[in-house]
């Protein structure tokens, strides 16, 4: 496996690697939902192909009074994690190298974005887009996978791709939890032991709830149950489309239930299908 701590270095690499590049990009503090992304994108270069890891705290997109500082980082923890899930090439450049103090282009989605946490977080996808098109230009991978943890970013890179023409296939994999259900992330390492304990219930929350009859009793039912976690505060709960990220009222398309948890120090997501029906 090897390192490149330079966007040059990182190119060189990818120009004369063979085919597919599959790229995984992360913000590091890599846990066994970001193995999973990794193993699956060995799978999809197969034994020919080259697997990219991105390792890189984006710092625009977070906000003013957002963790950046404080966001883990665990470097050689994120490499041994690499090495052992089929890496070839992991990418960890500096942010100094990534933007210069004069940066003044960026790249916006204007339309699911402005949902979820695209309201909650302003500036936050275009900060994930900007960086996510620069590692694309960068690297020049054939394939990218995104989790669908989160949701929106996937669907918001999805249509990235789709409106800029980045020829890369975009594909998404499915939340990776703890066996008690909770969604793993890099943020559970903010949560006390008396708050990781109630956490799965944002998760058995979701499930229970979206089993209602009408999308406002999901939204009612989810509200409740999760307000009854000890310690949470809600940022949001939004039955929304698949697609655009839209929030419905009716059942007639697929659809996410999404959700927004503060949680001591922690702020988690989480999200379930919700499929359409008559
Ligand atoms: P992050 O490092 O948190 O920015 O995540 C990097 C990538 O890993 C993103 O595409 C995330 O959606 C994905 N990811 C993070 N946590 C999970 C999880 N529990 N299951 C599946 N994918 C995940």
């Amino acid at each position: 496996m090897r390192i490149a701590n330079s966007p040059v270095s990182a190119r060189e690499f990818c120009a004369k690697a063979s085919r597919p590049v599959v790229l995984v990009p992360t913000m590091g503090a890599l846990h066994e939902g970001h193995a999973a992304l990794i193993r699956r994108a060995r799978k999809l270069a197969g034994a020919k192909g080259s697997v990219v890891v991105s390792v890189f705290v984006n710092p625009i997109q977070f906000g003013p009074t957002e963790d950046f500082s404080k966001y883990p980082r665990s470097w050689k923890h994120d490499l041994d994690v690499c090495g052992r899930s089929g890496a070839d090439l992991v990418f960890r450049p500096s942010a100094e190298q990534m933007y210069r103090d004069d940066r003044s282009v960026f790249v916006e989605e204007s339309s699911l974005s402005r949902y979820l946490c695209g309201a909650s977080r302003p500036g936050h996808f275009r900060g994930v887009c900007t960086v996510v098109a620069k590692l694309f230009l960068i690297l020049g991978p054939d394939i990218a996978i995104f989790g669908e943890k989160d949701w929106q970013q996937l669907a918001i890179i999805r249509k990235m791709v789709r409106d800029l023409d980045f020829p890369i296939r975009i594909v998404g994999h499915p939340t990776v939890r703890e066996r008690d259900g909770l969604a793993m992330s890099s943020r559970n390492d903010y949560l006390t032991p008396e708050e990781r304990t109630v956490a799965p219930g944002i998760y058995a929350a979701l499930t229970l709830a979206a089993g209602a009859t009408r999308p406002k009793d999901v939204l009612k039912g989810g509200r409740r149950l999760i307000e009854q976690i000890p310690g949470t505060r809600i940022d949001y709960l939004e039955l929304v489309d698949a697609e655009t990220v839209e929030p419905v009222r009716s059942f007639s398309r697929p659809m996410r239930l999404a959700v927004a948890v503060f949680l001591g120090k922690a702020r988690l997501i989480d999200n379930i299908a919700v499929a359409a029906r008559t």
